[in-house]
C-alpha cells in the first residue's frame, strides 16, 4: 500500500509514510472487509459512512505539516483510522463524530491500540470544539457546502486547515493557512477533487 499508492503518487513526507505502514488498517474495517483493507478506495463502515482511501488520508495528513508538537481537531471520526495517524503524528487529537456507534467502536479500538492521546467527542463537529481550541491543525473528513467560521476561529495563527468543500457529489480539497490574528487573512490552496461523505450539521450540509 504505502510504495505502490502512496510513494507512487507523490506522498514525501517519511513520518506520514511510517505511521501508515505501521497503523493495522485492517483492524479500522469490519471482519468480511479484512482482505481488502489496504485496497486503493474507500470502504464502508456501517450507517451509510466510509473509512477514507488511503492515498486521501495521506495527502490529508502530509498537507497538515505535521512536525510532533501539535494540537490538530479531526471532524468526522468514523473509523478511527484517521485519527491513528494523527496521533501517531501529532501531539494530541481531539475528534468529533455525530453518530453515536461509530465514535463507540473507534475509541473502543484506538484505547486498544494504546493512543491516549485522541480525545473522541459525540455530536456536531460543524461547530469546532471550542473549549480545546486553539488547534495547530484541523481536518475534516467529510464534505462541506462552505467552511464553517468555527474552524478559521479556531485556528491557531500559522495553523493549517485542510478541508473537502463542494457539492453533495463531488469537492475539491482546500487547504488553508491562517496568517494573522484577522481570520480572512488566510491563504488558499487547492489540492485537488475529491468525493467525501456529507458534513451533516448545524454549518453543513441538512440531513
Ligand atoms: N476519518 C474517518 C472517515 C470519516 S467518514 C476515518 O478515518 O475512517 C466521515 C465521518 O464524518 C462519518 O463517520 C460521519 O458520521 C461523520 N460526520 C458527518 N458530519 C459530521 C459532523 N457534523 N460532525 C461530526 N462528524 C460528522
Amino acid at each position: 500500500m504505502v510504495s505502490s499508492q502512496l510513494e507512487s503518487r507523490g506522498i514525501r513526507d517519511e513520518r506520514v509514510l511510517n505511521a501508515m505502514a505501521k497503523i493495522p488498517r485492517h483492524l479500522f474495517v469490519d471482519e468480511w472487509l479484512r482482505d481488502r483493507a489496504y485496497s486503493d478506495n474507500p470502504l464502508p463502515i456501517g450507517e451509510r459512512q466510509t473509512i477514507s482511501q488511503p492515498y486521501i488520508v495521506a495527502l490529508m495528513t502530509e498537507a497538515l505539516e505535521l512536525q510532533g508538537h501539535e494540537k490538530v481537531l479531526e471532524i468526522g471520526t468514523g473509523s478511527g483510522y484517521q485519527a491513528a495517524v494523527l496521533a501517531e503524528l501529532a501531539d494530541r487529537v481531539c475528534s468529533i463524530e455525530r453518530i453515536a456507534s461509530i465514535a463507540s467502536r473507534a475509541r473502543t479500538l484506538i484505547e486498544s491500540l494504546d493512543y491516549f492521546n485522541v480525545l473522541i467527542w459525540v455530536g456536531d463537529g460543524t461547530y469546532g470544539w471550542r473549549e480545546e481550541a486553539p488547534f495547530d491543525a484541523i481536518i475534516v473528513t467529510a464534505g462541506a457546502p462552505d467552511v464553517p467560521k468555527a474552524y478559521k476561529e479556531q485556528l491557531a495563527v500559522g495553523g493549517r486547515l485542510v478541508i473537502p468543500v463542494g457539492d453533495r457529489h463531488t469537492q475539491v480539497l482546500l487547504r488553508y493557512t491562517r496568517l494573522s490574528e484577522d481570520i480572512d487573512d488566510m491563504k488558499e490552496e487547492d489540492l485537488g477533487g475529491c468525493r467525501f461523505v456529507d458534513l451533516i450539521g448545524n454549518h453543513g450540509w441538512k440531513q
